[in-house]
Parts: C-alpha cells; structure tokens; sequence
C-alpha cells in the first residue's frame, strides 16, 4: 500500500468510524446471535490474492458489527465503561502510523520524553503526591493495564522484602500480599506470577456497610503472619472497587504499611479519573502513604484501551527489581544516567508510543473538558439512584460516589436475575450484576461521553416496567 493508496483508503476509514460513532444509538448494544456465527461467516482459509479495502470495510458491516457488543454505545452500562474519543483514536492513529519502538530512551526519545511529561500532566492534573512526578524521586509510566501495573508493584515490592535477595535468588521465603475481599482477581493473578501463589494473598474483612477494608483486620492479618515468621511484602488498597466502588481508607492502611515497612499499592483503576474533579479528591486522602499507585484513563478518562497510568515514589526500587541489561541494549545516553529507559519499567521489552493518545486527549479537553466528563457521569449516576429512591419496589445496595449505580428489586435472587436478562434481552440498554452481601445485585456504570439523561432515563422506564411485569402476580 503506498501513501496514496493509503490516503483514499485511509479517508474510508475514518469515514467508516464517523458514521459508526453517529449512528451507534440506533443499534442494539448487545449482539443476539448464538455462538460461532461471527467464524462461520468467515472463510476458513486466507485470500490468495490480495483485496481491496473496501471488501474488508463491506464485511465489517455484514459480519463484524452485528457481532459486537458496543462499548461506546450511549446505552451501555456494564461492568466499568471502556471509553474512547476522537482525540484518543486520532492519537492512536499517529502512534500506529509512526510505528516507533520507545523501549529504550535512545531507540526514540521524544517518545519516552513525551511519555514522562504526560505522566506529569496527569499528576498535575489528578493533584497525586509530589513524589511521584518526575521531578521528584518518583516518575510515572504507561502500562497497557490495571493487572500489569499490580503485578509490576509486586516484583517492586519483592525486591524490597526480600532486602534484594529476591531478584537473583526468587522467592526463597514465604512471601504474602493482603488486599481485601473485594480487591481485584488480576491481585491474585499477579501473586501466581510472582511465585506467591494463590493462597500467598490474604483476603481482609471488608465493612459489612461500606464495603471498605477493615484496617483492624489488616493489622490482624499482619500480625499473625509475622508471628508465623513469613515476610508481608505488599498490601494492595483499592480507591473503587470494581464491584461496588467502594473506597479503602487509605489513612489509616497506610499508616499500617508505614510501621510495618510494606509497600503499599493503590489500585484506583475505574475511580482515579474522578480526582480530576476537586470535589471529588476526598477518595485519594491517604495516597501520601502510597508506594504505587495506578488508575486506567482508558476506563473513565475518554482515551482508549490500553491506557493505565502507573506511579511509583522512589522510580530507583523499581528499576533495579526489573532492570536486566543484555550487551545490545548498552548504550551510551543509558550509561550516563541521564535518560529514562522505560523497558525497566515493565514487563515487556518494546511499547508502543501510547503517550501520543493521552496529548490528544489532553489538549483536546483540556481540564475542564475532562472534568465536565467525570461530572457528566456522576450527575447520570445520581439521576437515576433518584428514580430508584422514589421507587418503594428498589433499593440501593451500596453508596454511589462515583458513576455506578450498585441497586436491587425487593425480591429474591432469581427474581433480580430475571429483571436483568429481561431488561438487557431488549437490546436497548446493557448492564450488569454483581453480588453485595451474597445477594444478587445490578450495576449500572455511566461514562460514555454520548450518554445524555433520556438514555439513563430509557433504563429507568425499562426497569420500571420490567419489575411491574415480575411483581405481578
Ligand atoms: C478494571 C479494574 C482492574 C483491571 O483493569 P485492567 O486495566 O483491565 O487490567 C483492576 N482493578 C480495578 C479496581 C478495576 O476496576
């Protein structure tokens, strides 16, 4: 394809996005198909011959989309939103077309340099601790996601358990990450791989009420295993919880992990995006005692997957856990110490240019525009948990700070379940469940920048009528 080839073909494209964007709301948000229609209307084997692009788009519309659950769709509330924007796409798009490789400060600078002024912007602009910026000890990082950014804390946090025996000799103790019952399963997955194993995480008692972290619980937790002479590495607190988005009291965790010197990671994946908005920093009180702290602007933030924004305090720890330096990799600017290699920073070697998409969406919103997003969101948010309050047949089923509504009929489980498939089978709205107190409970989450009050609002009447049909008798 050359550059004229790709300019026509490219116009099409973006053409193709435009009218997908613009006319989203008039389709279903889920598919209906059962299994395996999308593969079998594909051909089994690869073309012989090359074929124009407008083939690939003419498939797009008759096979691709009708498979898709739409994500930016306006109607769609389910499980947190994942949304992008133009500037993200536009972003993107120059990140793809450049193809440059920013593993290493000298393999493309202005990549990395970019990157780390971005990650100051965000620090800036979400008002973070100032050690994390760059200009202090600490420094922020894109990751691709939540669960990388806890598993790369977690090898950070071995490193300084284990006093730096860890990095050479693995794990040669009995090693154990606390985080609370509704901390999220990539924690978990993140101790499998670094060698804790499943049972190496202990799950702490949350607040019946407020689904929060009970610090007395943690300390307890603490205690025994000290007693027990194993090694607590790493407490991960969560600022919205990805069920119910309830907030750990970071304060008084962290005070916790300050006397007993364990490193302290503070997922705020979906509810991070929030601190862009003063009113809403209460949820970060604390995150002075934070060793690491990550939330995703792909969820909330209008820029698109994959995009999480990933903070240490002391950027040293960190790259010495990871940094391995093979002899083709040596180079000059890396030796003097000048330069950030963000390679050290992650898991995999080579990273795409993903700071292009946060300067697109940065400069094109700028703060009020993303704050106007976020407040969108929660005002939707209340909106609704109003019309569930004057409602005598719902209830709440937790706090609603942030955009997720967490609510259930009075009425048993199956019931609950059966309101959901009946909403969700109407192809209008989608959204999702959960479970608060072991009972069956439905969440709807709000962050498309398309979604207005008559989309909230259409759910609400859905509901209505969905529960009136149920509770007949
Ligand atoms: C969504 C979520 C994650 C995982 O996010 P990824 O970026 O998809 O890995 C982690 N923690 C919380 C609290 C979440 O809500």
């Amino acid at each position: 394809m050359n550059p004229d080839e790709f300019r026509r073909a490219g116009h099409a494209v973006i053409d193709w996005i435009a009218d997908y964007w613009a006319t989203l709301e008039h389709r279903p948000v889920t598919p209906a198909d059962p299994p395996g229609t999308v593969a079998s209307a594909l051909p089994a084997t690869p073309p012989t011959a090359g074929e124009p692009v407008g083939a690939v788009l003419a498939d797009l519309d008759a096979i691709v989309v009708p498979g898709l659950t739409h994500w930016q769709h306006p109607s769609f509330f389910g499980y947190f939103p994942a949304n992008t924007s133009g500037p993200s796409l536009l972003g993107d798009l120059v990140s793809s077309g450049l193809g440059v490789q920013g593993m290493l400060w000298t393999t493309s600078p202005a990549c990395t340099e970019l990157e780390t002024v971005m990650m100051d912007w965000l620090a800036e602009l979400l008002d973070l601790p100032p050690r994390f910026r760059s200009t202090g000890s600490g420094g922020g990082v894109i990751q691709d996601s939540a669960s990388s950014a806890t598993l790369v804390a977690t090898l950070a946090a071995l490193h300084r358990a284990s006093g730096g025996r860890w990095r050479a000799a693995g794990i040669d103790r009995r090693y154990r990450a606390y985080t609370s019952v509704h901390g999220h399963s990539s924690i978990e997955k993140a101790a499998r791989i670094a060698g804790l194993g499943s049972d190496g995480v202990r799950p702490i008692e949350a607040d019946p009420e407020t689904q929060a972290l009970r610090p007395a619980a943690l300390r307890a937790a603490i205690e025994a295993d000290l007693a027990a002479g194993e090694i607590p590495a790493i407490v991960v607190a969560t600022i919205g919880t990805t069920s119910t988005t309830a907030v750990d009291p970071l304060p008084e965790i962290g005070a916790i992990c300050a006397e007993y010197g364990i490193w302290l990671h503070v997922d705020a994946a979906y509810a991070g995006a929030a601190a862009v908005c003063p009113e809403l920093r209460w949820s970060h009180a604390g995150l002075e005692y934070a060793d690491s702290y990550c939330f995703d602007p792909h969820k909330w933030l209008l820029t698109g997957f994959d995009c999480d924004a990933f903070w240490v305090a002391d950027r040293g720890e960190l790259i010495e856990a990871l940094t391995v330096l093979p002899e083709f990799l040596r180079n000059a600017a890396s030796e003097s110490g000048a330069v950030i290699d963000y390679r050290d920073w992650q898991v995999p070697l080579g990273r795409r240019f993903r700071a292009l998409k946060l300067w697109f969406v940065l400069r094109w919103y700028g703060a009020e525009g993303l704050r106007a997003h976020v407040r969108s969101g929660v005002a939707l948010a209340a909106r609704f948990a109003d019309r569930l309050r004057a409602d005598d047949r719902f209830e709440l089923a937790a706090a609603h700070p942030f955009s997720l509504v967490c609510f259930r009929l009075r009425a048993d489980d199956d019931t609950n379940a059966e309101l959901l498939a009946r909403v969700n089978g109407t192809g209008r709205v989608h959204l999702t469940h959960t479970r608060v107190a072991g009972r069956y409970t439905l969440r709807l989450a709000v962050g498309s920048p398309q979604t207005a009050e008559r989309h909230v609002d259409e759910a609400w009447d859905l509901l209505a009528a969905a529960a009136g049909d149920l509770l007949t008798p």
